[in-house]
């Protein structure tokens, strides 16, 4: 039996009785993903590319095919992200290629890592910009939006150009990288021994970093005094795959600690040291916070301002990217490394003894803790119809606790700020979403590649809005038969469905959709089961019957159009205008 791509060309070329045995570009990108451990691809196909994933296919690879390219990108990131190896994207050439490079972005921003291989067209016309088909210089464009761009012009240098693409994106803070193939390298031709000897495996793709001693003795010289510790989680951490340090470290220190959003799951939601419900509280009072993976971003207000209260703060920051530190505040005691040996390193320190926080602290998170879940919990249990997002999301809630293994992807305004503090999460990486940009439409491709990658079930929760964007891809779904439930929080609009146009016009406003548009139809146009819900239980009904069968659905919630808030909680970042009044 052959076992690479250049093997049964070989033969084939037996078969014909060549003189020689060939490959060629096709096959040599084949052999060399696979020859590092890559067996999926995500893309849409079309010129150059469309044998490419045929033969790919041939050859026993998984090939996703999308509607568009976004998604598929939008699936490779979060691959990436899922399994530490970098997931793939291929599109075609200029307009396919730009459609890709927002995912592209959006993951080098996420840290998630990934490769996006593009056709192009080929240099000598390009570069004279004599008008070829799709013509683009796509090398330069992507450059700005990457970690690394390579561009392959020769068959025996594939080997080394997807090896440094598996590295560049693997290695140290993981990204994006662009590889450019222009359309005649993947038909040029060479020897096929010489094609094999010229593939590259990737030893250690990521190398472990460790931290230096004495980074690891100022940071628990800094945290043993602490009066208000606090560990922040980021998805640094949950991408580093260290869970039962982490989870020991949070342990041993006693320290409470806040996942954000995509950390949340590392250590289960209901453990006694979350101060998730007292998120204000922590980072307001707390006088020592230790990040682990995670930035001081806008997503934790810069690490200043009102936010974080007047109380002086040290932070700790464990990352692997040194210029991580000091990027808005000053970082007390940075530790460079990977998350599992600075983690692990630490842990050590602690060998000798540790001293338990103040209790006064660790109590009054605890009853703040407490005290916001009891204030929850009935507005979790309303059955007002229509259903406001509370109603909805308890619903959901329950669904997650008792399916602890089921992914949870997460978009939208309200939809997303309801449900990060609504669901609690109990395993590591089940939680997808918005990530660091906050960007709509990541929901149907993560969905797609959430289920390809790890053959659970997939929850996709998702605003109507956010919903739109990505909505096509739910034939994608169906195609694949993938066990995918979609529930659209539907309020008929952007925020919500009441807005008017102030001009009096006939246009309805801008951020209004059809009044009670029935989603669950689009779902049964392509096969799969449409669900149409207005209470808690039609919702707790349909979204279970989907995660037992499997099969493709989506259920179309409808919510209070009056019930959502303008930006969800980041209203306060549209700039007001100055001079027209409400
Ligand atoms: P969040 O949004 O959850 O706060 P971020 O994406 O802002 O998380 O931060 C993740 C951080 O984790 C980045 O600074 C990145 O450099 C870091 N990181 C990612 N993987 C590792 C790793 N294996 N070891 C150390 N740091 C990592
Ligand atoms: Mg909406």
């Amino acid at each position: 039996m052959p076992t690479t791509a250049t093997d049964t060309l070989r033969q084939k070329s037996h078969d014909k009785s060549a003189p020689q045995s060939l490959t060629d570009g096709f096959h040599l990108i084949i052999d060399a993903l696979r020859l590092n451990g890559i067996n999926t691809i995500y893309g849409v196909p079309g010129i150059p590319i469309t044998d490419f994933g045929r033969l790919a296919q041939a050859e026993g690879m998984r090939v996703i095919s999308f509607r568009h390219e976004q998604h598929a990108g939008n699936a490779a990131a979060i691959a990436g992200y899922l399994t530490q190896k970098p997931g793939i994207c291929l599109t075609v050439s200029a307009p396919g290629f730009l459609n890709g490079l927002t995912a592209l972005a959006n993951a080098t921003t996420n840290c998630f890592p990934m490769i996006l291989i593009s056709g192009s067209s080929d240099r000598e016309v390009v570069d004279l910009q004599q008008g070829d088909y799709e013509e683009m210089d796509q090398l330069a464009i992507a450059k700005p939006h990457c970690k690394a761009a390579f561009r392959v012009l020769h068959a025996q240098d594939i080997g080394i150009g997807v090896a440094r693409a598996i590295r560049a994106a693997c290695s140290g803070r993981p990204g994006g990288v662009y590889l450019d193939l222009p359309a005649k390298l993947f038909a040029e031709v060479m020897d096929a021994q010489a094609g094999r000897e010229s593939l590259v495996k990737v030893v250690d793709p990521a190398p472990r970093q460790f931290p230096a001693p004495e980074a690891i003795v100022r940071a628990l010289d800094v945290l043993k005094v602490a009066k208000r510790p606090l560990i922040i989680l980021g998805k640094g951490a949950a991408y580093a795959r260290a869970d039962e340090d982490i989870r020991a470290l949070v342990e041993k220190s006693g320290i409470p600690y806040l996942p954000m959003s995509m950390a949340k799951g590392l250590l289960p939601d209901d453990h006694p040291q979350s101060a998730g419900a007292a998120r204000s509280l922590a980072l307001k009072e707390s006088d020592v916070v230790m990040m682990i993976g995670a930035r001081l971003n806008w997503l934790l207000s810069h690490g200043k301002g009102k936010t974080w209260g007047t109380e002086p703060k040290k932070f700790i920051q464990i990352d692997i990217e040194p210029r991580e530190m000091d990027s808005n505040v000053e970082i007390a005691a940075p530790v460079v490394g990977d998350i599992a040996s600075c983690v692990s390193a630490l842990l050590d320190g602690m060998d000798g003894g540790w001293p338990a926080p103040p209790p006064e602290w660790t109590g009054a998170i605890r009853e703040k803790v407490e005290a916001n879940i009891a204030r929850m919990a009935p507005k979790l249990r309303n059955n007002n119809v229509p259903m406001d997002f509370h109603a909805a999301l308890g619903a959901l809630r329950t669904i997650i606790k008792e399916r602890p293994d089921a992914i949870l992807v997460n978009e939208g305004a309200n939809t997303l700020d309801f449900a990060r503090s609504i669901i609690n999460m109990y395993q590591p990486r089940k939680r997808l979403d918005v990530g660091t940009w906050g960007v709509m439409g990541i929901g149907m491709g993560f969905a797609v590649a959430a289920a390809i990658e790890t053959g659970k079930p997939v929850l996709a929760v998702e605003g109507d809005s956010a919903f739109g964007f990505s909505g096509m891809e739910i034939e994608t779904i169906c195609r694949y038969n993938l066990p995918v439930c979609v529930v659209v929080f539907n309020n008929n609009g952007i925020y919500r469905g009441t807005d008017v146009n102030p001009s009096g016009g006939t246009d309805v406003a801008t951020t209004v959709f059809v009044k009670d548009s029935r989603y669950d139809k689009m779902m049964e146009a392509f096969g799969g089961v449409g669900v149409h819900a207005t209470t808690p239980d039609e919702l707790t009904r349909a979204v279970n019957e989907a995660m037992d069968s499997g099969k493709p659905t989506l259920v179309n919630a409808v919510i209070d159009e009056k019930a959502g808030t303008e930006s969800g909680r980041i209203g306060d970042l549209n700039p007001q205008s100055a001079v027209s009044k409400k």
